[in-house]
């Protein structure tokens, strides 16, 4: 990576769309002013390809070929799901995704929220119509069981809030991990046991050709009966038609899906009038443009004094 000549304006290019370059422009510009850093920011069409610097990414933007920007140091997603991109066989640059507080503060948030939710039996009282005088005391968290899969960024920090809530947490994930007073289980041969403790399932996987579909009917028959299920991770984890099943034999209670194969999810697909089904759209955890535009600065500044990037996601495993 070459170091950085501090003379010289560093050319950024937004593959986003016009709304998303209106908000994050002024705040990634400043922010890498306030590393001393001077940038350009500019569209598809504004600039040469041979000048780009560094590419700021998010779906929807307009480049779909990489190669051109041969002089680009890096990619720099805006969202931390990058399954769209990862494959993209022109972009041999460095991809990086985001990884922030804003983010990881903002999925804590909704998986506690909707943890406790299930967990309390929250919906009976908020929702039940003609409201009666009925007492379903819930057990407390100490006698709850919670799965989550994934530990990594979120998953991980999702795990420790629900342990200081007392809650008895098992998280699952490729390779090894310590969460402390977590259950750490790892690879495909423990998912069983990991599901089958899941009073509470929650997903944080990212989407990759392992992940897609995980969670069949054959998978989802392991779960204790009655369980909820609380997905924030990729839609693709979960087979629709055998969630439908589930939730019809009542091995599955409830389900909270934010994400979705189709999104928005299509009319007359069968989660929007399931009973046991909660649509989420896509809210669990937003990018933030205060902390994003810190992180994306961070990384740049990193790149030009030579210091190796951050997050940066591994093509061989898609995440
Ligand atoms: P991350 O840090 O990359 O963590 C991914 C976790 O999944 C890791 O623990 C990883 O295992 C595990 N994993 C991946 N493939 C696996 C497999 N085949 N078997 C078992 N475990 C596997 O990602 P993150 O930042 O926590 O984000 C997770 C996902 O959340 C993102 O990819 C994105 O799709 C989603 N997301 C959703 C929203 C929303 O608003 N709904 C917002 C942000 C992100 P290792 O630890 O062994 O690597």
């Amino acid at each position: 990576m070459r170091a950085r000549n501090s003379d010289k304006a560093i050319n950024l290019l937004f593959n986003v769309t016009p709304p998303l370059f209106e908000d994050y422009r002024d705040p990634i510009l400043d922010a890498l002013r306030r590393r001393s850093i001077d940038a350009r920011a500019s569209l598809l069409g504004d600039i040469a390809h041979q000048d780009v610097d560094y590419i700021i990414h998010a779906t929807g933007g307009p480049i779909t070929d990489f190669a051109p920007f041969s002089n680009a140091r890096a990619v720099l997603s805006l969202w931390a799901g990058v399954e769209k991109i990862v494959g993209n066989a022109t972009l041999t640059q460095p991809l990086c995704r985001m990884v922030d507080d804003g983010l990881r503060q903002g999925m804590v948030e909704w998986v506690v929220g909707h943890a406790l939710r299930a967990h309390l039996g929250m919906d009976r009282y908020v929702c039940q119509k003609p409201l009666t005088w009925e007492q379903h005391v819930p057990p407390l968290a100490t006698d709850r069981s919670v799965t989550i899969l994934g530990l990594g960024e979120l998953g991980s920090a999702a795990a420790t809030a629900l342990v200081q809530l007392g809650f008895r947490v098992t998280g699952w994930s490729r390779r090894a991990r310590e969460v402390a007073g977590v259950r750490c289980l790892a690879g495909m041969e423990k998912l069983p046991q990991a599901l089958a403790s899941a009073e509470i399932l929650i997903g944080l996987l990212p989407q990759t050709p392992e992940t897609i579909d995980l969670l069949n009917a054959e998978r989802l028959a392991l779960l204790p009966k009655g369980s909820f299920i609380i997905n924030a991770g990729r839609g693709t984890l979960i087979e629709d038609d055998a969630l439908i099943a589930a939730l019809d034999s009542g091995r599955v209670a409830q389900a909270t899906l934010d994400v979705f194969r189709t999104e928005p999810v299509p009319s007359g697909h069968p989660f929007w009038s399931h009973p046991g089904v909660t649509i989420s759209p896509h809210v669990a955890a937003a990018t933030r443009v205060g902390t994003a535009a810190e992180n994306i600065a961070d990384n740049i500044a990193r790149a030009e004094s030579g210091t190796p990037l951050m997050n940066l996601v591994d093509r061989t495993l898609s995440y």
